[in-house]
């Protein structure tokens, strides 16, 4: 940190050498080399929380300053760090609670739950919980939701300018249908959203985003709120939920019956667009899937989530080549989902779709967790690549973590059977260090709960 103060030297910091993988676009399948790059020995020059030159370790180190501090990663793999499209920060507590389906794991857990983040004290604690947590798993970036009260939002943008880390959250909009604790107003939902963003957006790496929870816990008031939001701040993210199972569906369109749909109550007030994102979206009729493609909203699928409440079978390659296709992103939607593990969740989104007779193979795995999530966001030139010029964040991944990933990485012989194996039956233990901005974070986290 110290190089930084020195004014007007910049001295590149870290040459970080290992294994790189970096996707250029999507693969079209598992033969399709040119969709990445990887050099068996690489490295990575990073300077002021960038990296400043990739290539292969000889011609990298021979570019660097005689100073630099070499980190050696081999024989490990080094990622772009991964991107979680889609969690709840209050929901930490609410992970693992045993329910028959969303509504009622709503009600009976959830709810009461992120009640208690009007507490500044006890948002901070979490938030400091949510970000080790993030880290641990490799995540360098995630998109979320925070409580309705402005006190979790702080905590949440707070923690994340302490660490550096490019986040996007959003205070939560709601004024019915949940306890009096978790209810705002339209107005209420207005002013502090506004808040929040005076408050937070553009600080650091911080980005807000405008966040109704979903229809069923917003007036038609409110959602008229959030479209005021989204007019006088157009260039922040919408985030909400849509379509993610048969009794919400129902119970939504009895709210707003005058739709034509689910997805038509977002598009009334103005909601959709490049920067929405749509958590769930399984259940979703032709004609939906038609406005997601035209407005270019983002499909967040949460498969360890859409499992775990039995919401349903999110048909995410069906979607991907429709004629009119829909931007598909990635997430682990804590605490609905049960993992906090992007590997984890590629391993049930292939499941899924293996469950829906296609198939989906680990260079598209691995794309979706960095660079696909990253177009999603439209931030390819900061994050979900290793190209020079974007921040420094990164993933490295050891697929012989554990005894049986060593005794299977003896018979693996091809980079996507390895990338299979880490997604199959990695966890956690697989991630070797987590960079943010160049800074190693992973390492010396507290490993007991404070
Ligand atoms: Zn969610």
């Amino acid at each position: 940190m110290t190089e930084k103060l020195i004014p007007n030297k910049l001295i590149p910091n870290k040459l970080i050498r290992g294994r790189l993988l970096s996707f250029k676009r999507a693969p079209l399948g598992l033969t399709d080399t040119d969709s990445y790059s990887y050099e068996h020995d690489g490295a990575l020059l990073v300077a002021d929380g960038r990296i400043s030159a990739l290539g292969d370790y000889a011609t990298v180190k021979a570019g660097a300053s005689e100073e630099v501090e070499e980190i050696d990663h081999r024989p490990h793999l080094i990622l772009p760090g991964f991107i979680d499209m889609h969690l709840h920060f209050p929901q930490m507590q609410v992970i693992a609670s045993y329910a028959a389906d969303l509504l009622e794991w709503l009600n009976t857990y959830t709810f009461p739950e992120e009640c208690r983040f009007v507490e500044s004290g006890h948002a901070a604690r979490i938030a400091t919980h949510f970000y080790d947590e993030l880290l641990r798993h490799g995540t360098t970036t995630a998109v979320a939701y925070c409580s309705v009260h402005k006190a979790s939002a702080d905590a949440f943008f707070a923690e994340a300018l302490k660490r550096g880390m490019c986040m996007v959250g959003g205070k939560v909009m709601m004024d019915r249908n949940a306890p009096q604790g978790l209810l705002d107003t339209p107005e209420m939902g207005y002013d502090e959203t506004r808040q929040v963003i005076a408050d937070w957006h553009g600080k650091g790496r911080n980005h807000v985003a405008i966040t109704p929870r979903f229809a069923i816990t917003s007036t038609p008031a409110q959602m008229k709120a959030a479209q005021a939001l989204a007019e006088e701040f157009p260039d922040l993210f919408i985030q909400t939920h849509l379509s993610e199972n048969h009794e919400e569906i129902r119970y939504t369109l009895e709210l707003y019956p005058q739709a034509k749909d689910y997805t038509d109550i977002y598009a009334h007030y103005g909601l959709l667009g490049p920067k929405t994102l749509l958590g769930h979206a399984i259940h979703l009729s032709e004609r939906e899937a038609d406005v997601l493609s035209e407005t270019g909203a983002v499909a967040v699928h949460c498969p360890t989530s859409n499992l775990f409440l039995g919401s349903g079978l999110f048909p995410m390659k069906a979607l991907m080549r429709r004629e009119k296709p829909v931007r598909v992103a990635v997430a682990t939607d804590i605490g609905g989902g049960s993992s906090y593990s992007m590997l984890r969740t590629m391993d049930e989104a292939y499941k899924i779709q293996q469950l829906l007779g296609e198939r989906l193979n680990p260079l598209e795995s691995f794309y979706l967790m960095t660079r696909g999530n990253a177009e999603a966001l439209s931030m390819t030139d900061r994050i979900g690549t290793l190209e020079p010029g974007t921040d420094a964040d990164l993933t490295v991944l050891n697929a012989a973590a554990t005894p049986a990933m060593r005794l299977r990485m003896e018979t693996v012989k091809t980079l996507p059977e390895e990338l299979f194996l880490l997604q199959t039956i990695g966890d956690d233990r697989a991630v070797v260090e987590t960079y943010v901005a160049g800074e190693a974070m992973k390492n010396g986290l507290e490993q007991s709960v404070a």
